[in-house]
């Protein structure tokens, strides 16, 4: 299992799934929830409604997963981060969550190259140190596992992409 870091638009990359970081509505939002739906079109919408119709909203730590609409991708795979507030060990769990029950849909789905955002590091505002360094924790739990063959993370600002570099090189 390969890991990689680079700085970039998730919305242009062209893996088997790329991960959104929903909201419990499933039904879009700002930030990189927006970029997605805008970019991959109606039909992922229509999925996510199907969806909510079937069980509701997706809790905090969960995943669901989607057609990619008109992206570059095969599927997306919509996680919801948790809100930092006041932050706690509750927090951190449920981000670790959100990394492995995606990881677990892309292997159920034999998905072989997934990206991941910043998941929880912008409006929700997870500190981003410990937001990555349980990113990366989650991860490399997998490491074991033949399905995901390459895993990026894709950092939206230099911040996250210099601390992902740092934490990847230790
Ligand atoms: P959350 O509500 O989980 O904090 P945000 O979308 O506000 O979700 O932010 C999550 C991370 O995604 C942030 O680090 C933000 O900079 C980043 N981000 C925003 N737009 C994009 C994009 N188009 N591609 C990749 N990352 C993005």
């Amino acid at each position: 299992m390969k890991v990689n870091v680079i700085q970039s638009d998730i919305t242009t990359m062209k893996v088997d799934a790329i991960v959104n970081a929903a909201n419990s509505s499933l039904l879009g939002g700002s930030g990189v929830d927006g970029a997605i739906h805008k970019k991959g079109g109606l039909e992922i919408l229509k999925a996510c409604q199907e969806i909510r119709n079937r069980q509701g909203k997706c809790n905090v730590g969960e995943a669901v997963i989607t057609t990619a609409g008109k992206l570059d991708a095969k599927y997306v795979i919509h996680t919801v981060g948790p809100v930092w507030n006041q932050g706690g060990k509750e927090k951190e769990k449920l981000l670790g969550n959100c990394y492995k029950n995606s990881m677990k849909l892309a292997i159920e789905n034999e998905v072989s190259s997934i990206a991941f955002p910043n998941i929880s590091t912008g409006i929700y505002k997870f500190p981003k140190e410990l937001a990555a360094q349980i990113a990366i924790h989650e991860i490399n739990r997998f490491h074991t596992q033949k399905v995901v063959k390459e895993i990026t993370f894709v950092c939206f600002d230099k911040q996250n992409f210099e601390l992902y570099l740092k934490l990847l090189k230790q």
